[in-house]
């Protein structure tokens, strides 16, 4: 293979004309961004908190369309947006894994600005859309009004200007100026490697995605109902990624379709972004009964129903009693689909103690608040128990099938965050169970293909990596899931920026992509 190891310009943040401020009010100038910013501190005494809302339940279980209120008010927005305080040390953006810009666009928005606000999210998210739908928003348990008022509605912020964006024809190809000659492989097509292709592509190196399943995006395409997020949003994404000049190579497993030598002796570096979707086993008799299935081979089987295709395994809650194991958003994602398809009872089940309602005094702000909040799924039905530990599941009829979940009702102690000792409370807690979805965390990826070569994972079945998420093979990277565990969207999206940066030094001995995680803020739990 030729390579040519040119300097490249990489396309940043590109900014229009400065904003003026419409009004006498001071302007303001980040050391990030500079960029004036109005500064409007009464903005959330004018107006209340108003995030974009959700369909009403009993209309969004109806139907598998997103539950998100479809249509949002430009001008609605531009209040949230002077609600931001511009408070001068914007924790916002360091409870956000990729440093959004989160003040910039808040006061872009308010004035109108959208297609700068637009670009200013594009500089640190490549995807604001997988976000500005899916994310738990820790940045508004971060802003400043969250001390003793409602959050700057951040998170609605975010996906109205990509929404105006896709709307407006805003967001278009931008492929790279030219070519270095270097070529590199993505392993994974989620967040993680959808980012780190676009990044890598874009400082002028030939990418090649390869994805075992016949549709790429991960978990946002085969995993997140499409109620959640519509896959409309992936197959926009990929039209222009594959537009800026990336191949994608679907239905091959890199492992077993193709070789991971071939693959590393053809490419100058590689990244493995392979996810975590290695389920955690439930440790009690009966987990082989029918009727019991991991959240992921069920979940998937209705992501391919909702895009008219054959859902192989069959499965659905229809008329049955559905237990759920796992008080976690993967759980709840069980919950809404069971209800969708016309479940006779569901009942969500978490071994931990219900959370607070406050945030206790060693949760303090600006930490991710550990708070009972109601989740979407709840909000549509459905019993949900906590501090129930599973202790068997039982065929009563000896049919081979599941029909009871059997536990006990505990009080735990904790250590360290972590489960101690439990009180039994009621030993004899048995709920009917004609289907049973484990959702009770994922521990690594499935396989590692590159284990003969040498990448190898650490204790907790992750893929080992150092500081550059270089993995112990010299040019083999791994991003996502994959390095960290189970997360987020956003922290995928992040490490898949990181791992591009540092693809491209390894290549070109620098790298002008912008560094991504720039907080120490660690990764939400699953
Ligand atoms: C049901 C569910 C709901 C979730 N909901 C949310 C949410 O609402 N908000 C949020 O922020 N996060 C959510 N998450 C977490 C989020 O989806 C993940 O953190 C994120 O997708 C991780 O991205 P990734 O790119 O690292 O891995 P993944 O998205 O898992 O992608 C990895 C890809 O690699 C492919 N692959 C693996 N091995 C190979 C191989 N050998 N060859 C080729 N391809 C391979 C896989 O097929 C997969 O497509 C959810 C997770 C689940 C399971």
């Amino acid at each position: 293979m030729t390579i040519r190891n040119t300097k490249h310009a990489i396309p940043q943040v590109r900014r229009s004309a400065p904003c003026t401020s419409p009004t006498s009010e001071p302007l303001l100038t980040d050391p990030v961004c500079p960029m004036p910013r109005e500064h409007h501190p009464d903005g959330y005494r004018k107006h209340p908190r108003r995030p974009i809302g959700k369909r009403s339940a009993p209309e969004r279980t109806a139907d598998f369309r997103e539950i998100w209120a479809p249509e949002w008010s430009p001008e609605a927005l531009q209040d949230q947006g002077e609600r931001c305080v511009d408070c001068g040390v914007p924790t916002c953006m360091s409870g956000c894994p990729i440093g959004n810009r989160i003040p910039e666009w808040n006061d872009l928005v308010h004035k109108e600005d959208w297609k700068e606000a637009l670009q200013q999210l594009h500089a640190t998210n490549n995807f604001p859309e997988f976000t500005g739908y899916t994310c738990p928003a820790p940045c508004e348990d971060a802003c400043v009004l969250a001390v003793n008022d409602d959050a700057v509605a951040i998170k609605s912020i975010e996906r109205a200007i990509v929404d105006k964006g896709w709307e407006e024809g805003w967001i278009q190809p931008e492929p790279p100026a030219e070519r270095t000659g270097f070529q590199v492989a993505v392993v994974g097509s989620g967040p993680a490697g959808l980012a780190a292709a676009q990044q890598l592509n874009r400082a002028g190196h030939r990418v090649t995605v390869y994805e075992r399943d016949d549709a790429l995006g991960g978990l946002m395409t085969y995993g997140i109902p499409d109620f959640k997020f519509a896959k409309r949003r992936v197959d926009q994404r990929i039209d222009q990624l594959r537009q800026e000049g990336i191949t994608f190579e679907t239905s091959t497993e890199v492992g077993a379709d193709l070789a991971a030598d071939r693959l590393h002796d053809a490419y100058d570096a590689t990244c493995l972004a392979l996810g975590a979707q290695k389920h955690r086993e439930l440790p009690v008799p009966g987990t082989g009964l029918d009727g019991v299935l991991p959240a992921m081979e069920f979940l998937p089987q209705e992501n391919r129903r909702q895009q008219g295709q054959a859902a192989p395994g069959g499965v659905t809650a229809t008329h049955k009693n559905v237990v759920v194991l796992g008080g976690g958003s993967t759980g709840a994602d069980c919950v809404a689909t069971a209800h969708r398809q016309g479940a006779k009872q569901v009942v969500q089940i978490g071994i931990n103690q219900k959370p607070p309602s406050e945030r206790p005094a060693d949760n303090p702000w600006p930490e991710t608040a550990q708070v009972y909040t109601k989740t979407y799924a709840q909000e549509e039905g459905g019993a949900q128990e906590f501090a129930v530990n599973t202790t068997e599941l039982a065929d009563l009829d000896g049919d081979g099938r599941v029909d009871e979940l059997r536990a006990e009702r505990v009080d735990w102690t904790y250590e360290n965050g972590s489960r101690a000792d439990k009180t039994v409370v009621d030993p004899d807690v048995r709920v009917p169970a004609d289907l049973v979805l484990v959702a009770i965390g994922f521990v690594g990826p499935e396989r590692n293909p590159f284990a003969h070569l040498g990448v190898r994972q650490t204790d907790d079945g992750t893929v080992a990596t150092d500081d550059r998420l270089m993995t112990d093979v010299d040019g083999v990277f791994a991003a996502g899931d994959a390095r960290m565990g189970a997360s987020l969207v956003v922290w995928a999206i992040g490490e898949g920026r990181d791992a591009a940066r540092q693809v491209d030094r390894y290549l070109t001995g620098d790298t002008e992509l912008p560094a991504s995680l720039q907080t120490a803020n660690p990764p939400l739990g699953r």
